[in-house]
């Protein structure tokens, strides 16, 4: 059983993002009895790849193999492992580790993605104790703990659930723990991969009404087609602010780079409003928020970071229950290079997904 060969694209430095990633064999983390290999089907493409791929987010422990949107097949179960069993579809999104301890406030209560005292991402990661590195879904296969390895429903295309598995929970955590519903009316800054998922799922969970807001023009019939009941195009409309101040009860924010008008999204929210942001600029920056803009409409700017595996499971069933559909464009395993080059350059609609 543990003669699999794990091959995928490994990056090898920073230059990797520019489709330089080179296919050849990795040593997946030590073997534990806790841990599933995967033999995977589906891998999405997720920003991250990019700024993991480029050194963006801090040292990059080169070689690296990117991916953490995976989907497949379970081909070895540890023997402490009872919710997975052998050759079943099951799925993997950014985490692969916590500390799970009782005494771990957030471990205990259902946060994972929060723990913390250690969170070992899919890839990119070194984990604690001698037990190796861990490498992402642009492979063969992949091995992770069963904790973050889940089960995936009948009735969702496995193309379709990759991209949820990161894409879709980093929108449907902070919609759901901040009350997207009937009755609340939603704002999804960016729609890209990110936000596309937030349209979606603000629909999903039942939003009155759900306005996408994003840069330019041109992806208004995208964004109504998705489902959106308004779309604003900040580049373009005249007076956008203006028109719309105090008009959301939530906004989630995934544009990921520093020179956004976030002063001008902080006064759309109507009082005790909520923005979450869940994007990442390189280096962390955020433009400065005017405290004017805070206080006078006691508004709360938090931030949000992928989900616990049990609500992944929540959101695979509502997707499954209401028929959600993602916008994906499936590529081949073989032009991962290609399409790392694609997504940089803004062109996937919204999605892409690897297969093998
Ligand atoms: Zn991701
Ligand atoms: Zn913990």
């Amino acid at each position: 059983m543990s003669d699999t060969k794990f091959q995928g694209w490994l990056g090898k430095n920073e230059e990797s993002v520019k489709g330089k990633m080179e296919w050849g064999e990795f040593e997946p983390k030590k073997w534990t009895e806790d841990d599933v290999d995967i033999e995977i089907s589906h891998c999405g493409l997720c920003g991250s790849d990019l700024h993991m791929l480029k050194s963006g987010w801090g040292p990059t422990p080169y070689p690296c193999v990117v991916g953490h949107e995976i989907i497949g097949k379970a081909v070895r179960v540890g023997k402490n492992v009872k919710h997975i069993k052998e050759g079943t579809r099951v799925g993997v999104g950014a985490q692969a580790r916590s500390c799970l301890q009782k005494d771990c406030p957030d471990c205990s209560s259902g946060l994972e993605s929060y723990c913390g005292n250690g969170v070992v991402n899919t890839y990119g990661s070194v984990y604690p104790g001698d037990e190796g590195k861990s490498y992402g879904g642009y492979a063969t296969h992949n091995r992770t703990n069963a904790h973050f390895v889940l089960n995936i429903p009948e009735g969702l295309d496995s193309a379709d659930a990759a991209p949820m598995l990161c894409g879709g929970i980093t929108v449907y955590s902070p919609l759901k723990q901040n009350g997207c519903g009937p009755g609340k009316k939603v704002g999804i800054v960016g729609v890209g991969g990110l936000g596309h998922f937030g349209v979606l799922f603000a629909k999903a969970l039942g939003a009155d009404r759900v306005v996408g807001i994003s840069r330019k023009a041109e992806k208004r019939d995208d964004v109504l087609k998705l489902g959106a009941d308004e779309y604003i195009a900040t580049d373009e409309d005249k007076d956008w602010a203006k028109n719309n101040v105090r008009s959301l009860d939530l906004i989630v924010c995934t544009v990921s780079s520093d020179k956004m008008p976030l002063n001008d999204y902080l006064t759309m929210l109507k009082t005790k409003g909520t923005f979450i942001q869940v994007g990442a600029p390189d280096g962390g920056n955020l433009p400065p928020i005017n405290a004017f803009t805070l206080i006078p409409n006691g508004i709360k700017v938090g931030g949000s970071a992928i989900g616990s595996p049990a609500e992944i499971a929540e959101m695979l069933q509502l997707a499954a229950d209401k028929k959600v559909k993602p916008w994906i464009q499936k590529r081949s395993m073989k032009e991962a290079n290609q399409a790392v080059i694609d997504l940089d350059a803004g062109r996937a609609r919204y999605r892409y997904v690897l297969e093998n």
